[in-house]
């Protein structure tokens, strides 16, 4: 590149310079911490590169991050001997942001018109815009490291819309970015207010943070001017403190506190703080939280997880994902080993054995922090369960080897347990009746159906709990979830539900038969006229209230289940269901009668339907003709 050409801004960068510069007016000070963050980034990255790759490091750079402020010429300027950028680099880093970011960006800020601009600017990578925050004008130098030809670019913009890229010198690789504050922004160049700014936000950078202040020659009356000799701070701004690597009694809970905000970009407390130092035959240090809240990073499709790795003080990468097993995705923090070769590619640690204890250590003593929290801070588990629960009962399908723990943390609402409420397994059993021999769940998709369904009737009459599936994911985990505690976990309405004690079975199924004969001729009938529609009627004493309810195979889909199936387009063959009738009911007696008079029996077909179409809603299934079965009802009415 010989001259100084001019770019403009692709649409999207425009529209988060705009939002970020307009819609944010405290909190501008956010500028410098995300500044900083980029630089220990380039840093960490230029580290690791060295690894591998000497001639990166052939300066043998002490790394560090240097923060210039002239009041005089109104420009603060951040320094770091870190990786640098190319010209290619720079126009694709600071010209272009992916758009998809930018995009989710944009929509986040406009549907939560309240929402923390701050956080997000960290949470979707477009930290570097928020230099224009506080400046009329930012300059980019950058050196790229292992660019054999030494030379230097130079980015600059006023943030209207373009920017240009131009040769420019720099003595050594790294890059500095020269902001020109505003005229209302010099508090800024302030050497109180940005050692307060760095201990705020950038305690834990890893890298020397220094402040030199070039003093203006009019600042007599200026506080900062007693003290101010020499110009240069000598010791760093930030403590540098690996807090992971320190005692845990040591360590205070606003130093957690502050770690983690630095980490995640989260400014509430973490709901629990995990600090661990393991001994024996994987030595590694560990420092985790859990969130109080499930963040954008949940939320959003494909996103990174996972956490960050450091290998003797060289931050490997920030998310590894193959340190947590993936229901527990939303745990942040630190781990990290001296057990590992330094030169490792994320490939390589795949299936490396170290990395696999490293990961079931730390799932065991999560899932115990978790058990723990629950007896012990109950309200406190609840705010977790109801962030994270979804998340977590997805172990249940992948991670056999923790199974019995994963079923000791989950919950459900249950139909004797109040709205709002959930149980857990071990709470249901606990509170069994003597002669409960099973675990009950019904599968609905939502609580008020399940609460009204026919199928906890006869339960209910006995005293019996049953728990209620109405997350979307407890279809799937309802398939591993067969047995808790010796007892087994059974869903009401499948097959038959053995209930009573043997003695009273035999009674019950004694009167059934008895009962069926005498009710042959309506069967027969319904049969008749439901071909095709179900595989059975049959009576039940399953019931108490309702007339009749429809029941799955014992080894079919239940209706939930292939309701959801076909949302998902889902090939699944039409799965017929048994029609329960209950005996005891007047309805079911009054057409047992019709059923015995010929004449009748145009009236008991609508009658039929009727029914039918009661035990289809009953389970929170549509009508197959719903004009028709209104029609009926309103003839039936008048
Ligand atoms: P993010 O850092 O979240 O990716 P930014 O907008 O802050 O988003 O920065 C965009 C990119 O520009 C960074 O990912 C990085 O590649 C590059 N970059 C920013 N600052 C520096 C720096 N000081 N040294 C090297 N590269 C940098």
């Amino acid at each position: 590149m010989s001259s100084k050409k001019k770019h403009t801004f692709k649409a999207e960068i425009q529209q988060v310079l705009d939002l970020v510069v307009h819609s944010l007016y405290s909190k501008k000070e956010i500028f410098l911490r995300e500044l900083i963050s980029n630089a220990s980034d380039a840093i960490d990255r230029a580290q690791y590169a060295g690894l591998t790759d000497k001639s990166i490091v052939a300066d043998a750079p002490a790394w560090k991050i240097d923060i210039i402020a002239d009041k005089d010429a109104g420009t603060l300027v951040i320094a770091d001997n870190g990786m640098g950028m190319s010209e290619e680099e720079l126009d694709e880093n600071l010209g272009v942001i992916a758009s998809s970011g930018t995009k989710a960006f944009v929509k986040a800020l406009q549907e939560k018109k309240e929402v923390n601009v701050p956080e997000l600017i960290g949470q979707f990578g477009v930290g570097f815009y928020a230099a224009f925050m506080v400046a009329q004008e930012v300059a980019v130098i950058s050196r790229r490291r292992g660019d054999e030809s030494g030379q230097a670019v130079k980015w600059s913009s006023t943030g209207d819309g373009t920017y240009t890229l131009e040769p420019a010198e720099r003595d050594l690789p790294g890059t500095t970015i020269t902001l020109k504050l505003r005229e209302d922004q010099q508090e800024y160049l302030d050497g109180w207010r940005i050692r307060e700014l760095v201990k705020k936000y950038s305690n834990f950078i890893a890298y020397p943070i220094c402040l030199e202040e070039v003093k203006a020659e009019s600042a007599e009356d200026d506080e900062a001017q007693e003290d101010a000799e020499p110009n240069k701070d000598t010791e760093p701004l930030n403590a540098m403190t690996a807090l992971w690597k320190r005692s845990k009694n040591d360590v205070t809970k606003e130093e957690y506190k502050e770690f983690y905000t630095h980490l995640t970009h989260d400014h509430q407390e973490p709901l629990e703080t995990i600090h661990l130092a393991v001994e024996g035959a994987v030595e590694f240090r560990a420092l985790l939280f859990l969130p109080r809240q499930a963040g954008f990073d949940l939320m959003m499709p494909n996103q990174k997880h996972g956490l960050s790795l450091y290998v003797r003080n060289v931050l490997i990468g920030s998310e590894f994902e193959m340190l947590l097993p993936e229901y527990l995705r939303f745990v942040k923090g630190v781990v990290d080993s001296s057990d590992l070769p330094l030169n490792v590619s994320r490939e390589m640690l795949q299936d490396d054995a170290v990395v696999r204890k490293i990961k079931s250590n730390i799932t065991g003593k999560i899932l115990n922090a978790l058990a723990e929290m629950m007896n012990s801070e109950p309200a406190q588990y609840k705010l977790f369960y109801t962030a994270f629960g979804r998340i977590i009962k997805e172990g249940l399908h992948s991670d056999w080897s923790n199974a019995d723990k994963l079923k000791n943390l989950i919950m459900f609402p249950s139909a004797k347990t109040e709205e709002g409420y959930l149980i857990s397994l071990k709470q249901y059993v606990d509170a069994m009746p003597q002669d409960q021999g099973a675990i009950y769940y019904l599968l609905s998709e939502d609580l008020l159906t399940a609460r009204q369904s026919p199928h906890l009737e006869t339960l209910s009459a006995r005293g019996y709990d049953v728990l209620l599936f109405v997350d979307p994911v407890d279809q799937w985990i309802a398939q591993s979830l067969t047995e808790f505690d010796g007892k087994k976990i059974v869903s009401v309405d499948k097959g038959d539900l053995q209930l009573g004690d043997e003695k009273e079975r035999e009674q019950t199924k004694k009167k059934l038969a008895d009962a069926s004969a005498e009710y042959k001729a309506l069967i027969e009938f319904i049969q008749g006229q439901l071909k095709g529609e179900i595989k059975e009627v049959r009576l039940t004493p399953r019931l108490t209230e309702s007339p009749c309810c429809l029941v799955a195979d014992e080894n079919a889909m239940n209706a939930s289940m292939e309701r959801l199936m076909r949302a998902m387009n889902q090939e699944v063959p039409k799965q017929l269901r048994l029609l329960e009738l209950n005996p005891n009911h007047p309805l079911i007696q009054k057409m047992k009668e019709m059923a015995a008079e010929s004449a009748l029996s145009e009236r008991l077909a609508d009658y039929v339907e009727l029914l039918y179409g009661q035990a289809l809603l009953g389970e929170g299934s549509a009508v197959k003709n719903p004009q028709r079965f209104t029609r009926l009802i309103s003839e039936l009415m008048v």
